[in-house]
């Protein structure tokens, strides 16, 4: 067998196969079918070993972080997921790391009802792309922002950088956090709960301060975020002894969180998504008529964030 023929092998383990794959891995192209009166949403993240992912991460993470960080994408703009391309550059063959990658992958995979149907396969260094495709009614886009809207956050931020510690010999990292990290849970149900109701929407990866530039850059609007309302976990609070570091959890990025806008009248059904998602949803300041974004503390000060967000975890 060669390595190649290892690769396809391990590939066709997937037990997730969708009616509308006409045809799958193994011809020139996948043949594929898109239901009546939606559009296709499609996104691609490449994530290269050292620079997205440290280079002692596990085979399974990832596999798992590369799809979950593309489901992301298409959870922010409201896409129901359905295939995946992948693009593995890889510098050799390694069974036992291909056969972790996959389970990693497959697992997020079959969560979400997404079927691999194509891709390429290279030798070089380690770096994963994939193309992820969804189906959308009527996309959230970025630029649907209007001042006096309310921000919104999901769950928590911040616990992907800490995740990040424990790979940098931090051994007081809860566990929680290195998952957060490692392996993210992309909000593609919240993504299609609050598809009504969003009139912007983006996935913190970024950081929270650079990803709501882009939806005000896109939106011609600026925001004002309340440093108190910024929700953090208890693992963070309880790692910094109960002076949380805010500023890295409003620039690390990497915790794919969704950061969204709505209408004040929608405050309402804030508690619908809640129920309908189980994810926390969290106010945390408002679109503004000016264009930059300014943060207060408790005492209604502003306060100067000149850490924008990283580029990559060691940029
Ligand atoms: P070609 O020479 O036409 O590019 P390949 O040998 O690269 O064909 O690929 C053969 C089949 O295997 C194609 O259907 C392709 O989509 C699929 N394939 C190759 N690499 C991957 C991969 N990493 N993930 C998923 N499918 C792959
Ligand atoms: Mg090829």
């Amino acid at each position: 067998m060669t390595e190649f023929d290892l690769i396809y092998q391990l590939l066709n383990t997937q037990s997730n196969q969708r009616a509308d794959v006409l045809t799958g891995i193994g011809d020139d192209c996948a043949i594929l079918s898109v239901p009546e009166n939606h559009s296709l949403a499609v996104s691609m993240d490449t994530l290269v070993a050292g620079v997205h992912f440290p280079e002692t991460a596990s085979a399974y993470s990832i596999g798992y972080k590369s799809l979950a960080v593309n489901l992301s994408d298409l959870a922010a703009s409201g896409a129901m997921p359905a295939w995946i391309t992948l693009s593995l550059t890889m510098p050799a063959a390694d069974e036992d790391w291909l056969k972790e990658f996959v389970r990693g992958l497959f697992s997020l995979a079959k969560k979400h009802n997404v079927q691999l149907i194509g891709g390429d396969t290279c030798k070089g260094p380690l770096s994963i792309s994939i193309q992820a495709h969804g189906f959308v009614t009527k996309a959230i886009l970025r630029s649907g922002a209007k001042a006096g809207d309310l921000i919104c956050v999901s769950e928590t931020l911040g616990d992907a950088a800490l995740g990040l510690k424990s790979y940098q010999c931090d051994t007081g990292i809860d566990a929680s956090c290195i998952r957060q990290f490692d392996q993210p849970e992309p909000r593609v149900n919240l993504g299609l709960a609050i598809n009504d109701y969003a009139t912007s929407c983006i996935d913190i990866s970024d950081g929270l301060i650079s990803d709501i530039a882009h939806i005000c850059k896109q939106s011609q609007c600026g925001a004002d975020i309340f440093l108190n309302k910024i929700p953090l976990s208890d693992a963070y609070k309880t790692y910094y002894n109960g002076t949380p570091d805010i500023i890295q959890a409003l620039s690390f990025g990497d915790d794919y969180e969704l950061c969204f806008t709505i209408d004040k009248s929608n405050k309402k059904n804030l508690d619908k998504m809640i129920s309908e998602t189980g994810l926390n949803l969290t106010c945390i300041g408002e679109i503004t008529t000016k264009t930059d974004i300014r943060c207060f503390n408790q005492n209604n000060e502003i306060v100067d964030i000149s850490r924008r967000g990283f580029e990559h975890f060691n940029g």
